[in-house]
């Protein structure tokens, strides 16, 4: 099984999730590179397995009791190379912190903003994560993807991105190549600490969470309307279902506060739901996902 592929079996998908909840999965594989990621999909066909695909897991919920499959976690692919003067392949599953940082001391400038974002880089493309009036795909030019059995380059600019979503549903991404900007290390440095600030004053980074819960209305046209001022303003916050409360530091996150469950979760998410129908016939769409809907690979 997996030759020689770190796999883990009848394993805990709570630890491969930021906000801590999870059940189990029949197999967790933990491929490094593109040629062990294909072997890996090659014996899960042979096996008849199901696949699902997860990056650092900041933004699925893991709502099963069991999912009898295998999850392939991109976590060791997470090479961070510079091909030329401005430019970096990165891996899929290199995390954002030491992606910054790795960045930084390269002296390459542009993708601060992100920084604090416990996402994948490879999770962050997938979903087109932003933050602070940008967005990952303003950053890259070409995505390494395996689609169809095949790898492919394919350039940014042909990929379709909108808000927090891309059509690069079918794929697996393997990684992807950034253009930045030369800039002084120190000034980068700064840049980082103050959006770090800016979250960590906001945002209830000393909880496990999956960001924010529902997706801003509005973002692809029309006015934009904030799900949280929405949630703060229907006097919600710290309204807790079990383990699961809406955060009295940004009204957006649901944090799991001791032995949250996914149902928790769901509960909460589906009472704000209702609550912010009624009042102001408004309806929410999750921004996170689930992962009984993942897309099999
Ligand atoms: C504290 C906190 C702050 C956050 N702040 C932000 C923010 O500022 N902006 C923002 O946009 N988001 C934010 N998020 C949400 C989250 O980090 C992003 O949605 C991020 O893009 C998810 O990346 P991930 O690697 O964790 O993805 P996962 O949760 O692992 O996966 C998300 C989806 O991407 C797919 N996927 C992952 N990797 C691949 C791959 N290699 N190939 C194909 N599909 C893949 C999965 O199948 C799944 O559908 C925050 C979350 C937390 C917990």
């Amino acid at each position: 099984m997996f030759d020689g592929i770190k796999c883990e079996k009848n394993a805990s998908l709570k630890d491969l999730s930021t906000i801590k909840i999870g059940g189990k999965a029949k197999y967790i594989v933990f491929p490094k590179d593109e040629a062990e990621i294909e072997m890996v999909l090659q014996e899960a066909k042979r096996l008849d397995e199901k696949v699902l695909i997860l990056g650092n897991g900041s933004n699925t919920l893991f709502d099963v009791e069991f999912f009898g499959g295998v999850v392939i976690s991109t976590r060791e692919i997470k090479e961070i190379e510079k091909i030329g003067k401005e430019k970096v392949f990165v891996g899929a599953g290199a995390n954002l912190f030491s992606l910054n940082l790795t960045l930084s001391q390269m002296g390459l400038g542009g993708l601060e903003w992100s920084y604090g974002i416990p996402a994948s880089f490879g999770g962050l493309v997938y979903m087109n994560g932003g933050a602070f009036g940008s967005e990952i795909k303003d950053f890259l030019e070409i995505v390494r993807v395996l689609r169809n059995g095949k790898i492919e380059d394919l350039k940014a600019s042909e990929i379709e991105f909108a808000y927090r979503t891309s059509n690069l549903k079918n794929c697996i991404i393997l990684g992807g190549v950034l253009a930045l900007k030369e800039e002084k290390i120190e000034k980068i440095k700064e840049k980082m600490q103050n959006y770090l600030q800016k979250r960590q004053l906001t945002q209830p980074y000393d909880f496990p969470s999956l960001g924010s819960t529902f997706k801003h209305i509005g973002e692809n046209g029309g006015e934009i309307i904030y799900p949280a001022k929405l949630i703060d303003s229907l006097g919600l916050k710290g309204v807790k279902i079990g383990g699961v409360e809406v955060s009295t530091k940004h009204a957006g996150f649901l944090i799991n506060s001791g032995n949250g469950s996914a149902e928790d979760y769901l509960s909460l998410a589906k009472l704000i739901e209702q609550k912010v129908y009624e009042r102001f016939g408004l309806k929410l769409e999750k921004e996170v996902v689930l992962l009984s809907e993942l897309e099999e690979k």
